[in-house]
């Protein structure tokens, strides 16, 4: 298992990514949903101070100083700066736990930083469109990796092996591969972002277009343009609206069908997903 999500739209959205111990977004229900899985969290990663994504905060932080587990482990908090409410309500959260047995780091995050997750993964935000006055980001997890030079790849393996073990010449070269992309809240995202992407998380609030009243969210449509100028390896679609909850299998099907490489899930509104 690599995620758990849980994501209705207005109501609660967070995504635990468990290679890397991350969580993005802490929605309503976070803690009580992940019960002693709260300490196997490292880094919080937040997209936008909208309370169905931060709500659970206070829980995650609370429980996980009184829960029993490895209390000492350190927590930290990641938010894109200017982020006023999310300061706001983290200087809440402190005053409200004074004496917490681990160290509760938060961090303002600029377009220009990136965090390491370990010696190959980083991660890293980009800017995306939400809610004018809201500063609101998405995040790619890019993987430093090598690759034969393009000039080697049609060798036959005894050879290139032969290259390889007597290095006589430098046959590879590095390149930085999508692990995932994720957009919290938003418009659909620039291309570049997803690009070949092993796994994107793109949300999706509405699927018809008509039923949006302020474009602030993505559409179905327009999530299949996107699909259609990135190619993914994996969808995940979320923080879909509860009002198409009889549809997910239907819409998912349909999605399948137009797109028989990409492998496709629907967090369904009302149910902890596990992929
Ligand atoms: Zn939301
Ligand atoms: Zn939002």
């Amino acid at each position: 298992m690599e995620f758990i999500i849980k994501s209705k739209a207005l109501y609660t959205t967070w995504v635990f990514y468990k290679p890397q111990r991350l969580l993005f977004d802490a929605g309503e229900g976070v803690s009580s949903e992940l019960g002693n899985k709260i300490y196997g969290i490292e880094k919080i990663i937040l997209t936008h101070s909208h309370v169905d994504h931060i709500a659970g905060l206070w829980g995650i932080i609370n429980t996980r100083n009184n829960a029993m587990g490895s209390r000492n482990k350190k927590l930290e908090i990641y938010y894109p700066k200017g982020s006023t409410n999310i300061i706001e309500y983290l200087e809440f959260i402190k005053k409200m736990n004074k004496g917490l047995r681990y160290r509760l780091e938060t961090h303002e995050l600029n377009l220009t930083d990136t965090i390491n997750l370990d010696n190959k993964r980083f991660l890293k935000p980009f800017k995306t469109r939400h809610t004018p006055g809201e500063v609101s980001f998405g995040y790619q997890i890019l993987e430093k990796r090598k690759r034969l030079k393009s000039m080697y790849r049609d060798y036959p393996q005894d050879v290139i092996k032969d290259l390889i073990v007597n290095q006589k010449k430098d046959i590879l070269e590095e390149y930085v591969a999508n692990i995932l992309t994720i957009t919290g809240d938003a418009l659909p995202i620039p291309p570049e972002f997803a690009k070949n992407c092993e796994t994107l998380i793109h949300e999706c609030t509405f699927f018809e277009e008509s039923d949006r009243k302020i474009r602030n969210h993505t559409s179905l449509p327009e999530l299949k343009k996107l699909v259609k100028a990135t190619f993914p390896k994996r969808l995940i679609v979320y923080h879909v609206s509860s009002r198409y909850n009889r549809q997910i299998n239907k819409v998912k099907n349909e999605l399948r069908l137009e797109f028989p490489d990409i492998d496709i899930e629907i967090v369904h509104p009302e149910k902890v997903t596990k992929i």
